[in-house]
């Protein structure tokens, strides 16, 4: 399910701004997903396979690495969608720890007309 906003003035930038917040969550998810894939694997590797010294060092490296990129993805959409200007009174949109569905400062939801 994905929430679009098709009518108002503000329409595009509000649509805008709900893209950016699925790839916020998206980043969440994927460095999550990667965190646990990591932990499991690792876990995995270790007690069923029983990997010489040559797979471990791999397997850490490319967890840690991608780990490494999606933390920094999820750094960088936070702080642009916890900076998003709104398009009504120009001050930030979402609450500085949450992305929500209306202005704090103007009450400008993205159900607007
Ligand atoms: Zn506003």
């Amino acid at each position: 399910m994905q929430t679009v906003v098709y009518a108002g003035p503000y329409a595009p930038k509000l649509n805008e701004y709900l893209r950016l917040r699925r790839r916020y969550w998206r980043c969440i998810l994927t460095f999550v997903a990667i965190f646990m894939s990591g932990l499991i694997g690792g876990v995995l590797l270790d007690a069923l396979v029983a990997p010489p010294q040559g797979i471990r060092t791999p397997f850490i490296l490319v967890v840690v690495l991608a780990g490494a990129v999606a933390w920094v993805a999820m750094i960088w959409t936070s702080v642009r969608v916890t900076r998003w200007p709104c398009p009504r009174c120009g001050r930030r949109f979402a609450r500085p720890k949450w992305p929500g569905n209306r202005c704090h400062h103007c009450d400008l939801s993205i159900d607007a007309d």
